[in-house]
């Protein structure tokens, strides 16, 4: 049975027009996959947000934590109303509230500590993925689709290196097998946190800053996936960053080694750790733009012979 894992960044998440646009494309690709897994990042902004929230606390403010805790609150119940009738939102606005409590009480903590453990981040930084599965689940399920939210924790099982922490495969296969089979083959759409793992003991890690790329590639390599489809909010790999230079061309096709050079100098549209367990599976990997579904987007080819001597594009590592 062919398998597509989907992930949508955070702008791709970031408001109610967003979120349905993301939709569409899932459910658009449902008719052509019977086995869809759809993985999201945190709206954009909430991961700065919380992370910001944990700093401050932690260098002895006691009141900016509420004031985000707030505003998250503000960012999701505005999606929420936008995108469903009151009667659909229970749910996820009590989703919403319960991480946002958690949120403030682990800042509480850290404030009165006075300092933030690389853990104590991991927990806090995850509670953006921890909100975003349920706007998304929760929409496709008011239109009428099959839809469950999924905590990667349940499925992608790390070390503790916290921050940026390596999953362990037969682990997280066996783990990520278990979980999301059963919904699969009732032809249920997982949404999957992306950017988390868990240790063994069940302890929150996350996989590094923009880390749900990777996610994506650990879940596919875990399921024997055939293809994953990055979504973001640009036309695919372009020839430099298009926020610098507006004239940069989206390529069609670019080979492994050229992609992982690419992300590893720099080149934020996908995670350097991403290529690799695609690569070695042979998944098919395409980067694609939510806000632009027609445009095929670049596909991720193996090493195809006729790439030597040409440059390709250029990344840039700020400072
Ligand atoms: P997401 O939230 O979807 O993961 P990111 O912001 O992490 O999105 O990555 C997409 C961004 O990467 C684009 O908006 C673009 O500004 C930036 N970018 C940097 N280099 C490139 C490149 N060579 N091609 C395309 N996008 C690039
Ligand atoms: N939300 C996480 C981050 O901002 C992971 C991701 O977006 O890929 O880093
Ligand atoms: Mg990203």
């Amino acid at each position: 049975m062919q398998t597509l894992v989907m992930k949508f960044g955070g702008t791709s998440v970031g408001k109610a027009e967003a979120i349905r646009q993301s939709a569409d494309i899932v459910l658009a690709a449902k008719k052509d996959w019977p086995r869809v897994v759809v993985v999201v990042s945190a709206m954009s902004g909430v991961t700065d947000a919380l992370l910001k929230g944990a700093h401050s606390a932690a260098a002895g403010d006691a009141a900016t934590f509420r004031t985000i805790a707030a505003d998250l609150r503000n960012k999701h119940f505005a999606a929420l109303e936008a995108l469903m009738p009151p009667g659909a939102q229970g749910q996820a606005r009590a989703e919403v509230l319960t991480y946002l409590s958690e949120f403030e009480a682990l800042c509480h903590a850290v404030n009165v500590l006075g300092e933030a453990s690389a853990r104590a981040l991991d927990t806090i930084s995850s509670l953006g993925e921890r909100m975003s599965i349920h706007l998304l689940a929760a929409y496709l399920q008011s239109v009428g689709a099959k839809s469950e939210e999924v905590e990667a924790s349940d499925l992608i099982i790390t070390d503790a290196h916290y921050q940026s922490a390596n999953p362990m495969s037969d682990l997280t296969r066996t783990a990520t097998q278990a979980r999301l089979n059963p919904l699969l083959d009732r032809d249920v759409i997982p949404v999957v946190t992306g950017f988390i793992g868990a240790t063994q003991d069940g302890v929150i890690t996350t996989l590094g800053r923009g880390g749900s790329d990777y996610s994506a590639a650990i879940l596919a390599v875990a399921l024997d996936a055939d293809e994953v489809w990055i979504l973001t909010d640009v036309d695919g790999v372009m020839t430099t960053d298009p926020r610098i230079v507006p004239g940069a061309q989206t390529l069609a096709e670019l080979t492994y080694r050229e992609i992982s050079e690419l992300a590893y100098y720099g080149a934020k549209v996908l995670h350097p750790k991403t290529i690799r367990p695609v690569i070695e599976r042979g998944i098919a990997l395409w980067v694609k733009n939510t806000f632009n579904p027609q445009h095929p987007g670049t596909q991720i080819v193996k090493d195809n012979g006729h790439t030597h001597g040409d440059i390709k594009a250029v990344t840039v590592i700020r400072g």
